[in-house]
């Protein structure tokens, strides 16, 4: 049901304006509304609002959409990823005793995201039902991906190749979120982020917004958009970071969705030894169908996990007059010329195999040390604690690390071309995608996430 009308510059501006926060965006969303009459579509749709502490905090409610004004876009979900590291804020898991804050974290007397009532979600792929009068990018009936990081090709990271820290990303604490909707008591509803993604629709500035031209289903595409994905393939096939050489090796250490994803993206780019690393069995498999040449379980190899993989990463020859690497000695030059890290914590203790360190620091030390001297790290994990390295490896060991959102990717030049792999069969979704559920099931999928007894699963609406 919507209900399309034209409102005066005067009451959208007000209505607009009464949306607490979102001083940047809501300023330059306001002030393009003198340039023409806003799309306005005021329509009730089913949303997963999180709000309070603990397990329970997430409900299926209705809501009331805002009018839609400036830059904002108005997409019909049709699939969102159920991202891991949103398990928390979802499922309402508390950090564990003693643990430190994020560095992230709000300061104290901020507002809280936990105060307000928060679709969650990592963004999704859907329909344009309606966008604000100062959009360019999309058009009504367009099929878009929402991002989940922002690319405004303008701000003075996207200038310089970095469109992964797009300046727009500053904007998405608690005090920046602009309200889309209001709950039947008149309680405003915001979106993770300024995307969400876990309801009927979802309600995004242009600046997350990507078109995508494809008629292939929903959750395929859904998953080859994902937030995971994305970060996966961006690492390695998007060249903001580092660029794989056909020919190469390729160590992935953790083969979640991300990392199968990561997978993919270094047998795409023409690596021949793709070395996935991960302690749960069924991922592993996966991980040897989407293309790894090796699979190595961390609870097997322990302490010998890194001297593994440089057996592994000794090509071509032990002949150092003959172009090759001396595998052994104080500085073995064998090692992967490449490693994507994307274990992460845990958020919850695994109902399968359990990796070898629950705060996620293991994995990436092990990540740095197994990258050849003169190699490329990439970090895409979140982790709980300090990380200590080698102190002269890092300093003068050759290793080149790269940590940023989403592997580097640019999302209006990279998320086309991963559906263009999707289409042209270079992506396998299905093996990732491997719990698909209607939006009232979302919660019990996300608890398969969460004790990671599928890969990723989906909601589809
Ligand atoms: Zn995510
Ligand atoms: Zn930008």
């Amino acid at each position: 049901m919507s209900d399309k009308r034209t409102l005066s510059r005067r009451r959208l501006l007000k209505k607009t304006m009464a949306a607490a926060g979102g001083a940047v965006l809501l300023a330059q969303a306001g002030s393009a509304l003198g340039q023409g009459p806003a799309a306005v579509t005021r329509r009730r749709f089913k949303a997963w609002i999180s709000r309070g502490e603990g397990p329970g905090r997430t409900t299926l409610q209705d809501a009331t959409l805002r009018p839609i004004a400036g830059r904002q876009v108005l997409v019909r979900t049709e699939a969102t990823n159920l991202c891991y590291s949103n398990v928390p804020a979802v499922l309402g898991i508390q950090p564990p005793a003693g643990a430190r804050p994020s560095a992230l974290a709000a300061p104290p007397g901020a507002r809280r995201l936990n105060d307000m009532a928060v679709i969650q979600g990592h963004g999704g792929i859907g329909v344009v039902e309606a966008v604000g009068p100062d959009v360019r990018r999309v058009q009504v009936g367009d099929r878009v991906c929402v991002s989940g990081t922002p690319h405004c090709g303008a701000c003075y990271r996207c200038l310089r190749g970095r469109s992964d820290m797009c300046q727009f990303l500053s904007a998405i604490g608690p005090d920046d979120l602009v309200a889309i909707a209001d709950l039947a008591d008149g309680t405003p509803v915001y979106e993770n982020s300024q995307i969400g993604g876990l309801a009927e629709v979802m309600v995004a500035f242009e600046e997350w917004v990507v078109p995508i031209f494809t008629k292939l289903p929903a959750a395929d595409v859904g998953m080859a958009c994902s937030c995971v994905a994305v970060a996966g393939l961006g690492a390695t096939t998007a060249h903001a970071l580092m660029t794989i050489e056909p020919a190469s090796s390729v160590a992935v250490v953790g083969c979640g969705p991300l990392g199968l994803s990561a997978v993919q993206g270094a047998r795409i780019s023409g690596a021949t030894t793709i070395i996935a690393i991960d302690p749960i069995g069924t991922r592993r498999d996966a991980a040897r169908k989407v293309g790894a040449t090796h699979v190595l379980d961390p609870n097997v190899e322990g302490d010998g996990l890194v001297q593994r993989v440089r057996s592994l990463t000794t090509w071509p020859t032990s002949r150092l007059w003959s172009g090759g690497r001396n595998p052994a000695g104080r500085r073995p030059g064998a090692g992967a010329d490449y490693v994507v890290e994307a274990a992460g914590l845990e958020h919850v203790t695994p109902k399968l195999e359990r990796g070898p360190d629950p705060t996620g620091l293991l994995p990436m030390q092990q990540a740095y040390e197994m990258c050849a001297l003169g190699g490329h790290l990439i970090t895409t994990s979140i982790i709980r604690g300090d990380l200590v390295l080698p102190g002269n490896l890092f300093s003068i060991g050759g290793v080149t690390h790269h940590g940023g959102q989403a592997g580097g990717c640019s999302p209006m030049k990279d998320i086309p071309r991963f559906v263009e792999m999707l289409e042209k069969g270079q992506f396998d979704a299905k093996t990732l995608a491997t719990t698909v559920v209607p939006i009232e099931r979302m919660l019990e999928a996300y608890e398969q996430v969460a004790y990671r007894t599928t890969i990723t699963g989906l909601m589809t609406s």
